[in-house]
């Protein structure tokens, strides 16, 4: 037999897959590495599932996912036509490539950003128009000029940003949308946790641009990692071609349709969660300040901390606390290897996590 040739196409050969946060089989002290909600999904989304009826497995769901439409464009103050309703977040970003870049047209990100969207691009044959972000985490002036002269027609950012917490204005956003040539996905899986104080509002974004489409996703602020639904919020024109050409026909299926709409209905007691996870932010961010780690200001459910070279290095103390059961996140990559991000978990857990820190110093 001649040498196998492997069946699939080179790009996939070529290419390394996304490596998702460890979901560890055995029960942890604390999970602070996937960014979940450390609550509970409210008790409205748990009657939601208990209430599903046979007929609804039995039948096909609704293809456009009506019903969760229609009551995200209430909450948004927006059309059913501005929604569309995915399998996670995920889904929308593969989505916008499908549907917005052709075949080997480059892919405009910004570095360090969501490792997820080289990836897909990787996928799809198309190369990257990378520009750095500043040394404070900001977008530089020229990121717009600098995706047009690469040619990019579709370009990700995520806001507030992650993997360092910071958010973007909107009126900057919004210039970067202007300057750009093609589509801009805006990224906002954490925009939940923002501190209300800021005035946060992209839906401008949607009404006045025709280039802006947003991602949402319930894995966050409505504690539905597991179910798997997000949806993306545009211009009805933006809209319009994946809702009704490029998804699949029936891309979220019944079950997560009623959870995800009953979830959006009870917004409040997600709100909750979100406060608490906020005021526990500011404080583990001030616990790990007292204690040599430098964190940037974050509007998210996560800290980036600065690893004190005292310590022996971010690696070696992100090992020391999975074997403590704390899992957090520390990235091989350039400006993230001497972090951890560090996902805010329950009061105990953070506290857990503080303890292990100080038996480690
Ligand atoms: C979590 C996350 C998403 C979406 O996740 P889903 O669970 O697929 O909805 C998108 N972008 C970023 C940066 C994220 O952290």
């Amino acid at each position: 037999m001649p040498p196998a040739k492997p069946y699939e196409r080179e790009a996939i050969a070529r290419m390394s897959g996304y490596t998702p946060g460890e979901q560890p089989a055995r029960p942890v002290v604390a999970k602070l590495n996937t960014n979940e909600n450390p609550y509970p999904p409210c008790a409205a989304v748990m009657q939601a599932l208990h209430g599903i009826d046979g007929n609804a497995l039995r039948r096909y769901p609704s293809a456009m996912a009506d019903g969760f439409r229609a009551e995200a464009a209430r909450l948004h103050g927006l059309t059913p036509a501005h929604i569309i309703a995915t399998n996670g977040g995920d889904e929308l970003l593969r989505l916008a490539i499908t549907t917005f870049l052709e075949p080997g047209g480059p892919l405009g990100i910004a570095e360090p950003g969501y490792s997820l969207y080289p990836v897909l691009a990787a996928l799809h044959d198309s190369p990257l128009a990378r520009v750095k972000l500043a040394d404070d985490w900001s977008l530089p002036a020229d990121i717009a000029r600098r995706w047009n002269a690469a040619g990019a027609r579709l370009a990700m950012l995520v806001n507030p940003h992650a993997p360092s917490g910071r958010l973007t204005a909107v009126a900057e956003i919004a210039a970067v949308a202007r300057a750009f040539e093609g589509v801009l996905l805006l990224d906002e899986a954490y925009v939940d946790f923002i501190d209300p104080a800021r005035g946060y509002d992209s839906m401008p974004l949607v009404r006045e641009l025709p280039n802006v489409l947003l991602l949402r996703t319930m894995s966050k602020g409505y504690s539905l990692a597991g179910l798997r639904f997000a949806y993306g919020i545009g211009a009805p024109a933006l809209v319009a071609p994946m809702l009704t050409k490029s998804k699949d026909s029936y891309n979220v299926d019944a079950v997560a349709q009623a959870l995800a709409t009953a979830a959006l209905q009870h917004r409040d007691e997600a709100a909750r969660t979100w406060v608490a996870v906020r005021a526990e932010r500011d404080r583990v961010a001030a616990a790990l300040g007292a204690r040599g780690f430098s964190c940037p200001p974050s509007e998210t459910n996560f800290v980036l901390a600065a690893v004190p070279a005292s310590r022996g290095g971010a690696a070696a103390l992100y090992r020391a606390l999975a074997e403590a059961g704390i899992y957090v996140r520390w990235f091989d990559q350039d400006r993230l290897r001497d972090k951890l991000r560090i996902s805010i978990g329950t009061p105990e857990e953070n506290d857990a996590l503080l303890a292990a820190i100080d038996a480690n110093g």
